[in-house]
């Protein structure tokens, strides 16, 4: 079969199984192109690659617990609760954060050293959640990488051809583009994950004025891959005005950071 059939054969059969689907975040319909099984799929095809490229995991299961069991809080009142999310801290000094479809989650090292207490750290994982929500990860990837390159990772064998494929897309995923659109949305969904979990909202001001200081010094990873949207900490604390929260009874978290996650490191 040529190759050209074989993909409209693939493309008929996945706007069968797929279609259109509503993002949660904003309530719109949008074309998805991956079924939510695929996101998983794909997720978890491609997460040790991820993994091996960015260093591997930090070799501490006290500092993987506890990022995952903050990344878990902000999981449980998401829009989506049948993703099974995993919360990971990999080796790279680079300062990123990024998603796989289907709730597979990464954190740097650099990020990692970078943030100064949980509700920052809340506020990152918020984002990188609400691009899992909204399935962002995987519309990105089936429109910048490809969804029969991406399939052919995914449904055919385990050959040689095919652990190749999986390494080059590894490097591609981690310089997907979102749109300012979908930053926006990620950057005020993560915002209602992280009040709904019980954080201090201002965790995300922060984490976005750091960044945009960090990135005068030089580029920084997570604002290269992810085109900053104008005003970032703008918008968010106009947003946290319109809502009645008890700041008082919200959860910084500064020391909790320093002795589980900075006096670690160091
Ligand atoms: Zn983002």
């Amino acid at each position: 079969m040529n190759r050209h059939f074989r993909l409209m054969i693939l493309v008929f059969a996945l706007s069968l199984a797929a279609g259109c689907a509503t993002n949660p975040i904003t309530g719109e319909t949008e074309l998805m192109l991956l079924s939510e099984d695929q996101d998983v799929q794909i997720g978890r095809q491609y997460a040790p690659e991820i993994e091996k490229q960015m260093g591997g995991r930090i070799p501490d299961q006290a500092i993987q617990n506890y990022i995952n069991s903050v990344g878990q809080k902000i999981a449980r009142v998401s829009h989506n609760q049948s993703f099974k999310y995993e919360f990971t801290a990999l080796q790279d000094k680079s300062v990123n954060a990024f998603a796989l479809p289907g709730g597979y989650i990464f954190i740097t090292r650099g990020m990692l050293l970078s943030l100064q207490t949980e509700a920052q750290l809340a506020g990152i994982l918020a984002h990188e959640v609400t691009h899992v929500v909204a399935r962002d990860v995987a519309n990105a990837m089936s429109t910048q990488i490809g969804i029969e390159l991406l399939l052919s990772a995914v449904t055919s064998e385990k050959t040689p051809q095919t652990a190749l494929t999986v390494a080059q897309l590894g490097t591609q995923i981690m310089s997907l583009r979102f749109s300012r659109q979908d930053e926006r949305e990620a950057d005020l969904g993560g915002l209602d994950y992280m009040i709904a979990a019980g954080y201090n909202p201002y965790g995300m001001v922060e984490c976005m004025d750091m960044l945009a200081a960090l990135n005068e010094q030089r580029p920084i990873e997570f604002l290269s891959t992810h085109p900053a949207p104008e005003n970032r900490s703008a918008y968010l604390k106009q947003s946290i005005m319109t809502k009645q929260i008890s700041l008082p009874n919200t959860i910084i978290g500064k020391e909790e950071y320093t002795t589980a996650v900075r006096s670690r490191l160091n």
